[in-house]
């Protein structure tokens, strides 16, 4: 495995990639690598002969009171991982390489990053939007990875690969989880071990979302109203949306209609830190 900072030298062993007809796949990353960043990985090596990892905190996606400076960056752990996965290139630039002094540029994403994490967190997804064009106009894979785990990233990276013309397959990857069901993500570090167990509420809202859908209760609102209440029995969580969207639109929906897709998105405040995760389910 080969590591690369600097986006000219990437880009460069890319073109000769593509010159070569090498498939490359990429799978985009924050660091602080776990098995949901892995199995990421694994997705991209089923259609790739080359498989390029990015870790890169973009400070562009992250509001000014959000935990930018607190991300955990465990660069050598991660780099330990990262051999041991089947990965050819470690893309890691500094973020001066990125966005370098006098860097004007800024995406600007539609009605699909406008409510939920996109209300909550004012400018993330534009700023997602930019880093992961940056990131394509870097390493130009073929296809690329993203965790189902960040559903509404996942929608708005797919408009814009379609709105751009851009030539690039998305592949979804499912959610991976810890063993109570609480999504694995590198934020669970933040959490105390009290709340890391608690945290597997979460799950269990979406698995009674599951069960209630299963038995033909169409009402999405009640359902989500008493997942809410599940949540915030739990001492210290508060949860910060819990709602139902049409799973194309990403349209909150009321009441489902037999043989639609719809998915639930969560977003929960446990002490400091922000949880979010998503079930999907076919009425
Ligand atoms: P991050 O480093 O958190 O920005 O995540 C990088 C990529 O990994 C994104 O496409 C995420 O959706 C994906 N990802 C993060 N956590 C998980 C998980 N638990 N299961 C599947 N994919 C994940």
């Amino acid at each position: 495995m080969q590591i690369i900072t600097d986006p000219g030298q990437m880009q460069a062993i890319a073109e000769k990639m593509r010159l070569n007809r090498q498939l490359v796949g990429v799978v985009m990353t924050m660091g602080a690598l776990h098995e949901g960043h892995l199995s990421l990985v694994k997705l991209a090596r089923k259609s790739a002969g080359t498989v390029i990892l990015t870790i890169f905190v973009n400070p562009r996606q992250f509001g000014p009171s959000e935990d930018l400076h607190r991300y955990p960056r465990p660069f050598e752990q991660d780099v330990a991982l990262a051999k041991s996965a089947d990965i050819d290139y470690l893309f890691a630039p500094e973020a001066g390489s990125i966005y370098p002094e006098h860097y004007q540029t800024t995406l600007e994403c539609g009605a699909l990053a406008e409510r939920f994490e996109g209300e909550q967190r004012p400018g993330h997804f534009n700023g997602v939007a930019t880093v992961v064009t940056k990131l394509f106009n870097i390493t130009k894979p073929h296809t690329a990875i993203f965790g189902e785990k960040d559903a509404q990233q996942l929608a708005v990276i797919r408009q814009l690969v379609l709105d751009l013309n851009m030539d690039i397959a998305i592949v979804a990857a499912p959610i991976v989880r810890e063993e109570n069901g609480l999504a694995v993500s590198s934020r669970n570090v933040y959490l105390s071990s009290q709340e890391r167990s608690a945290a597997g509420i979460i799950y269990q809202g979406i698995c009674h979302a599951e069960k209630r859908i299963a038995a033909e209760e169409y009402n999405l609102q009640a359902i989500a109203a008493e997942i809410t209440g599940m949540i915030s029995s739990v001492p210290g969580f508060r949860p910060a949306y819990v709602s139902f969207v049409h799973e194309m639109t990403f349209e909150p929906a009321a009441i489902a209609e037999a043989g639609r897709e719809y998915r639930l998105l969560l977003a929960v405040h446990v002490g400091g830190v922000r949880l979010i995760d998503n079930g999907k389910f076919r009425a």
